[in-house]
């Protein structure tokens, strides 16, 4: 098949970015180096839009969350990943989470299965000279490739640590021990109000807990990483915990809202595992991420009451997660100004999460899809989500001190002073569809929502 455009990297924002222009009509090359013998640091499968670590997508609540009002948008422009998503969810209080492998099966299907789209399983080492071409090659870009593109941006990529957390066998959980609830009982619509497992820690328990994770055996960090910063939302819990006896207690392990049966009190501590698989099999280890090393985490982790004889299905690790300097290199449309053949979408850009990556590609996908039509599109407006995310990347962050970042409010523009606190969340919301639907009826879009 001849093709209009090729697409490199077959994950979160390949995939959405190969969907969003085969249902525009555009023939599609996609190149995925999975399947072809290769493999990245944290990829496990050959599936497209592998989720590398947790499960979840994230706040589903469009009313008062940055990430649930993206969602929202996404669904709005028909996004192949929040539909494969939806399909496929578990319950997690008010968070999309969803089963992992029938979520990653579902998106190579729906790919495999489009005539506008050739999936060929190949590396890619260069940047192509010519053609209508998007790069979407993730955190974990091929080294040839990642060496090509910092020759060519005339700058070093960028880079960080991102970490993951472990995953467990429920069969292998004490359930007389550990409960299941939500925290304040605030459970999700799919559940039974009762979706994360809770191992309960007492002060003894927790501070030994604590001193095992700042004596725990570390991976060692090579030269070259040591000055490489955290992402802050996915810190390891043992730096985590070098930082002071209470921090784990003020995070990951916090035990508010959580009333243990057993004693009708909450824990002075608390591990909670939640849902990674439809099937309830599987949970994982929230907030967990770490860079022990595998035999030390075995070790510590079946100290915590309820897990001590814990079977993981996967243990965490640690790494490095690359990305351009974009708010120089890209133009507004995710063109690489120096070679605005080339577009840039995911991960790479300097966008942090599932959500955001799918976001980027689905942005770029209908960007490069109007260029090929001979047209151009507005930009979404910056107070919505997704305008928010675009302004973050190609224009309003500081180049120099530029890393990457969820959506947050804080990349929209700010409410009027006379807006009361309280009401602020619910006021970008508000302004943020009404703005989306105005561009929908602008750019010539249907809403994918109102018409199902
Ligand atoms: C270790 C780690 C843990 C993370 N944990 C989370 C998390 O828990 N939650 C969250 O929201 N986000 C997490 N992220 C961040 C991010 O959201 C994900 O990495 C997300 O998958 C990024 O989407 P993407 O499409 O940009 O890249 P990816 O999903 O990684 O897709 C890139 C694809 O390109 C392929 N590829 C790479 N180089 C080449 C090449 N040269 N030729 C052909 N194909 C190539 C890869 O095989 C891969 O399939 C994590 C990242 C890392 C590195």
């Amino acid at each position: 098949m001849m093709t209009d455009i090729h697409i490199i990297g077959g994950g979160l924002a390949g995939s959405e970015a190969a969907w969003q222009l085969a249902e525009a009509g555009h023939k599609v090359r996609l190149s995925e180096m999975r399947g072809s013998g290769e493999m990245t640091p944290a990829h496990e499968t050959d599936a497209l839009a592998e989720m590398v670590c947790s499960n979840s997508f994230r706040s589903d609540d469009a009313n008062s969350n940055a990430v649930g009002l993206l969602h929202q948008e996404m669904r709005r422009l028909g996004s192949l990943i929040l539909r494969e998503a939806d399909r496929v969810r578990v319950p997690a209080g008010s968070a999309l989470a969803v089963d992992r492998t029938l979520f990653a099966e579902g998106v190579t299907r729906a790919i495999t299965g489009h005539p506008n789209i050739t999936l060929v399983r190949e590396r890619i080492d260069a940047l192509p000279e010519s053609g209508p071409t998007i790069i979407a090659t993730g955190p974990l870009t091929a080294m040839t490739l990642a060496q090509d593109i910092a020759g060519t941006t005339g700058s070093d990529a960028l880079a960080f640590f991102d970490a993951i957390a472990p995953i467990i066998h429920i069969d292998s959980i004490d359930m007389d021990i550990c409960w299941k609830a939500s925290r304040w009982d605030k459970g999700s619509p799919e559940g039974d109000g009762r979706d994360y497992i809770n191992c309960p820690m007492d002060r003894e328990q927790y501070e030994a807990f604590v001193a095992g994770l700042r004596t725990g055996d570390k991976t060692e960090f090579k030269q070259w990483e040591k000055d490489t910063p955290y992402f802050d939302g996915c810190m390891p819990i043992e730096v985590m915990a070098d930082r002071g006896l209470e921090t784990l207690r003020f995070g990951p392990m916090k035990p508010v809202g959580l009333d243990n049966p057993r004693t009708g009190r909450w824990p002075y501590a608390v591990v909670q595992l939640r849902q990674d698989n439809a099937l309830g099999t599987l949970w994982n280890m929230v907030g967990f991420q770490t860079k022990l090393k595998h035999a030390a985490q075995v070790e510590l982790f079946r100290t915590i009451p309820g897990l001590a004889n814990a079977q993981f299905a996967r243990l965490g690790g640690l790494h490095r997660n690359t990305f351009i300097r974009s708010p120089v290199l890209l133009d507004g449309e995710f063109r690489l100004k120096a070679r605005p053949h080339i577009r840039f979408a995911g991960q790479i850009t300097g966008c942090e999460g599932y959500v955001e990556s799918a976001a980027v590609g689905l942005l770029v996908g209908l960007f490069a899809g109007a260029e090929l039509d001979g047209r151009s599109i507005a930009p979404p407006p910056g107070d919505t989500a997704l305008g928010a995310l675009l302004s973050h990347i190609t224009g309003g962050a500081d180049a120099e001190s530029y890393q990457p970042m969820n959506v947050n409010f804080g990349l929209f523009p700010p409410m009027p002073d006379d807006v009361r606190k309280k009401q602020r969340k619910q006021g970008y919301t508000d302004r943020g569809r009404a703005s989306f639907g105005g561009w929908l009826d602008q750019i010539g879009v249907r809403d994918a929502i109102v018409a199902a």
